[in-house]
């Protein structure tokens, strides 16, 4: 592995880090934002521990035999606590299930305490040796779950590193906060996410960090999951709404979050309801002169479309909250998107004075 593994602007972080390899405090918890580098930092940072023979950076070698085990999810050392719906996710990629989101409503989104209790039982078996626990995202710890933990921060074993990856610092409890040492993910800065667009091989990454709220690693896992593609498709038939049917745009619509790997990339109806919030509080922004804060890439489109009428736009942003609030659990799902359509092509479009 090399310095590509993690961006830029989290390299001096790194080394920060890395130079106290050896007199690492035992928890480390690592905040910030959702696409913030966290989680890939406390991955990068779990193999290197474990590594044999990290390189001069102090990055994992991805050669040696603790590397290989790592790279096969095997790794005993490793221990991973994560609530039950995401295990779920992990566990399902690439099979095509049909109904992973039913299973993931009925598992918990909380980490519990037999969770907590299960890496306990395995932290008392035999001590020596470098282990590594990761928890995240360690808010999902419920109060009994992080009591336990709370108990084995205040007395770890030999050589145990925890990472407790956080999005959410304030609503750990302080006693645990107090017994981790604390290392803050801020943003990129301008000139380093300059630097990342003109490297990044992205089409459009530009204006999609306006929709992914400046976070490169964000737009970079739209980019993964094919989503980038996604908007753009959205945005151009939104684009020719006006002169198309609204109930054959529907059915393409249910096509595409009926697909098998719909679930695997995060395409839900819910998104799709917040990608239009997005274009109808953008549109009464351009109709108010003011440039558009998500779809950069179709300020003119959306001049055009709401031709100054930003009084309606805003009445259809607000009407489409509504939607937002029933997107878990449509009934039909072909009558929801065709509605919906339908309200959007009469309120944004047809109406004329
Ligand atoms: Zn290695």
């Amino acid at each position: 592995m090399s310095q590509h593994a993690l961006p830029e602007w989290l390299i001096s972080l790194w080394q920060d880090i890395t130079a106290r390899r050896d007199r690492l405090p035992h928890a480390l918890l690592l905040t910030g934002a959702p696409g913030s580098g966290k989680r890939l930092f406390a991955e990068q940072l779990c193999a290197a521990l474990l590594c044999q023979h990290p390189d001069s950076d102090g990055f994992a070698c991805g050669q040696c035999n603790a590397c290989h085990w790592l790279a096969s999810g095997n790794h005993p050392d490793v221990l991973r606590v994560v609530p039950a719906a995401d295990q779920e996710e992990a566990g399902e990629e690439g099979e095509g299930a049909e109904t992973p989101t039913k299973k993931e409503k009925s598992r918990s989104s909380q980490i519990v305490i037999d969770q907590v209790r299960a890496i306990q039982s395995v932290l008392e078996v035999g001590a020596g040796g470098r282990r590594v626990v990761i928890v995240e995202p360690a808010e999902a710890m419920n109060v009994a779950a992080a009591n336990a933990m709370l108990k084995m921060l205040e007395e770890p074993g030999q050589g145990t590193v925890f990472l407790l990856v956080c999005h959410a610092p304030r609503r750990l409890l302080p006693t645990i906060l107090s017994r981790c040492q604390r290392i803050d993910f801020g943003r990129p800065s301008a000139a380093q996410v300059k630097n990342w667009v003109a490297g990044c091989g992205i089409k459009d990454a530009e204006a999609l960090l306006g929709f992914c709220s400046g976070l490169p690693l964000l737009v970079e896992r739209m980019h993964q999951q094919g989503l980038d593609e996604a908007r753009r498709q959205f945005a151009t038939e939104l684009v020719r709404l006006p002169n198309s049917d609204p109930l054959k745009l529907a059915a393409q619509w249910e096509t595409r979050l009926k697909a098998k790997d719909a679930d695997e990339r995060g395409l839900s109806l819910a998104l799709l309801i917040s990608w239009i919030q997005r274009w109808l509080a953008d549109g009464a922004r351009v109709a108010n002169g003011i440039a558009p804060r998500f779809y950069l890439d179709y300020q003119t489109e959306l001049a055009a479309l709401s031709n100054g009428r930003s009084e309606a736009w805003t009445a259809c942003f607000r009407e489409f909250h509504t939607y937002r609030g029933v997107a878990q659990h449509p009934l039909n799902l072909r009558l929801f998107l065709e509605e919906m359509l339908l309200v959007l092509h009469r309120r944004t479009t047809v109406v004329r004075r």
